[in-house]
């Protein structure tokens, strides 16, 4: 039987053993885009670099790929640009794959350049879309302007075409019944001694405090229009009565309000999709709508009824945010008291 050519690769990231979930994410569309492309023909692999990581090569193996590629070596155990972007690049000169996905994490975000730089091809960061046209080339959809265009980028001259894309963007695909190969690759012959410029020793992590914003049934968001970090913890009170997340936008960032950059939502932060989000003194800019567009109930509190928010809403309130929220945990508070004493 002929082998079967892997025109989409995707280049999963994991930390200390666990996958990223954007990996899983990007995983999906690679399946998606080779299962309904006509124009692509091929399948997907994954590459999956780190130490003692066989089980995770086992795991991807189930999302509907056709091939793991496995590189394993005490020297890929934490992820650094020289050593992982010398293996990609020899990977990828090797087998040469017309389509190459990362998650636009911190790590995939310096990761991707690096490589599209040592192949000479091009790259387009924080995609929100892909697609394949007629001609069998990958649409990579990028949100330009603070969101009000999404512009299609092609990489017409060059290969392989390459693309990162945001966390939370899509969903976590199902695991599927057949299995993909696992092919562990000789990390000698790909890990050159040259690669290791620096090596990691150890990583730290401190967990963030409460539910990550992605998982939350619950955003409660706010913004400028907040105006204190006291009246912040007013929206942190709500999120945890109604066990939700509070997002935030740049400006309350940027005034150090807020629990820090992993809660900031749009185009350059995170994508939420809750079941009720709740927008608090946030204007309504592109950039920050651009990351709430798929949740369910948008509910937005603004003092000014022309706030851009008020137009992309469900439910507006005209009004004080600090006053709505503080009517609000009043009312949870009372009811719950009321209950208590029944
Ligand atoms: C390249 C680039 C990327 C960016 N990426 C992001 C991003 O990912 N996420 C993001 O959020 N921003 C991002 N920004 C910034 C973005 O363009 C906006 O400036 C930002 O979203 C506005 O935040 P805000 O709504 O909190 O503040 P403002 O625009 O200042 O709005 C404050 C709102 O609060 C209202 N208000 C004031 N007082 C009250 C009150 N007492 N009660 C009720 N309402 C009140 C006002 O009427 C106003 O509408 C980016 C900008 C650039 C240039």
């Amino acid at each position: 039987m002929a082998e079967k050519r892997l025109a989409i690769w995707v280049v999963v990231e994991q930390n200390q053993g666990k996958l990223a979930s954007v990996s899983i994410e990007v995983l999906g569309q690679a399946a998606r885009l080779v299962e309904t492309a006509s124009a692509l023909s091929g399948g997907v692999a994954v590459v999956l670099l780190g130490d003692q990581v066989g089980d995770l090569a086992e795991e991807l193996s189930a999302y509907g790929v056709d091939q793991v590629y496995w590189v394993d070596d005490p020297r890929l155990k934490h992820y650094q640009n020289d050593s992982y972007s010398g293996v990609l690049q020899r990977l990828v000169e090797r087998e040469k794959p017309d389509i190459l996905l990362f998650g636009a994490t911190g790590a995939g975000e310096e990761l991707a350049p690096t490589l599209a730089a040592r192949l000479s091809t091009g790259l387009a960061a924080h995609c929100t879309g892909l697609d394949v046209n007629a001609d069998g080339q990958l649409v990579m959809k990028v949100p330009a302007f603070g969101g009000r265009v999404l512009g299609e980028i092609f990489c017409p001259n060059t290969r392989p075409q390459m693309a990162s894309i945001k966390p939370g963007t899509f969903t976590v695909p199902q695991r599927r019944a057949g299995r993909g190969e696992i092919v562990r690759e000789d990390a000698s012959s790909l890990l050159l001694d040259t690669d290791i410029r620096l090596t990691t020793v150890d990583v730290l992590q401190s967990e963030p405090l409460g539910l990550p914003l992605e998982k939350a049934d619950v955003v409660i968001a706010g913004g400028y229009g907040m105006g204190s970090k006291k009246n912040w913890g007013l929206l942190e009170q709500l999120a945890a009565e109604l066990q939700g997340a509070v997002g935030c936008t740049r400006p309350a960032l940027d005034e150090g309000w807020t629990a820090g950059e992993h809660t900031m939502i749009g185009t350059s932060g995170k994508t939420v999709r809750p079941k009720v989000y709740l927008g608090c003194g946030i204007s309504g800019a592109a950039h920050h709508a651009a990351g709430i567009k798929d949740s369910g109930v948008i509910i937005n509190v603004n003092r000014d009824a022309l706030a851009p928010a008020h137009a992309y809403s469900d439910y507006c309130v005209t009004a004080d945010a600090k006053k709505v929220v503080e009517a609000l945990l009043e009312e949870i508070r009372r009811t719950k008291n009321e209950k208590r004493g029944r």
